[in-house]
């Protein structure tokens, strides 16, 4: 059984010192990782990618419940920590941004696939981003991150949290909450709180150019406070204006107040 004043001893007898650059901080509340094993409901036959294993707490409990376990640590100093997990477990120590996930599976026989991590926060956006980028054919995320990240990424239109990567994760993904996560169940203690949130695969919305899409997405929200007639000067605005006023909308919104529905009906008719 995983218990955290193991960990801790094995983290000190290994010399092992928290980096904060790698923002290294570890689970030391058992029932958070049962919580999210059990929220995460991993089908039989499945392969897990996990980004930064760490002490290895998540990793152990995973390897009972997935085929496999996959995971990238950067940092190689945790290496005689994780060295003595189950052999279902693969850790590759390299910066999972600079991976060729694609790669890296492709021998890997499995129905399902899922990422399931406490994410480093510091580059919480782009890992999400190399994950959709790299098309990687995953069912399900599901990762710890920093509250108030998580409330962006799950946003809904006319909230103030709502914005452009809420609009460009939606497209791919049903998000929802999972649980809140106080910061006193790390070591060393983070300043920010954190929630855990479920990202699952959809159905595509028809779309003739996602580069088009994610184009006018940031465009129209590059100055929050601005209107979309403002924003998309160089738009032909005569169409926008338009499919606007079919949703009973005008050019003096903000894109705040655009969903993504709406978003695609306009790219749709821009392309
Ligand atoms: N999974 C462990 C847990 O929940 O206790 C540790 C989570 S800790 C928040 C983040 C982990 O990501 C650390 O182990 C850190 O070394 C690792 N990490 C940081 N940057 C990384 C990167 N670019 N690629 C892979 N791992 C990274």
């Amino acid at each position: 059984m995983y218990s955290s004043k193991k960990m801790l001893e094995k983290l000190n007898s290994n010399n092992f010192n928290f980096k904060k650059k790698f923002g290294q901080n570890f689970i030391i509340d058992e029932n958070i990782i049962d919580n999210i094993i059990k929220k995460a409901n991993i089908l039989p036959n499945s392969l897990v990618i996990e980004i930064g294993p760490g002490s290895g707490s998540l990793t152990k409990k995973l390897s009972k419940v997935a085929k496999n376990v996959l995971g990238y640590e950067i940092d190689i100093n945790l290496k005689p920590i994780l060295d003595d997990l189950e052999n279902n477990v693969k850790i590759i120590y390299q910066d999972f941004l600079k991976s060729n996930i694609i790669n890296d599976i492709k021998n890997y026989d499995y129905d399902n696939l899922y990422v399931i991590a406490n994410l480093p926060y510091y580059i919480t956006t782009p890992i999400v981003m190399k994950i959709i980028e790299d098309k990687l054919p995953v069912n399900k995320i599901i990762i710890m991150v920093q509250k108030e990240v998580g409330q962006r990424f799950k946003a809904k239109v006319n909230t103030k949290d709502y914005n452009s990567l809420s609009v460009y994760l939606q497209y791919y993904f049903d998000i929802k909450k999972i649980m809140d996560v106080s910061k006193n169940v790390f070591i060393p203690k983070p300043n920010v709180d954190s929630i855990v949130i479920e990202l699952t695969k959809k159905e595509l919305l028809p779309l003739k150019n996602e580069e088009l899409l994610f184009k006018l997405v940031k465009d129209s929200f590059k100055q929050k406070r601005k209107t979309l007639k403002n924003n998309l000067k160089d738009y032909d605005l005569e169409i926008i204006s338009s499919v606007l006023k079919e949703e009973g909308l005008n050019l003096n919104i903000r894109a705040e107040q655009l969903s993504l529905e709406q978003f695609i009906k306009i790219a749709n008719r821009l392309d």
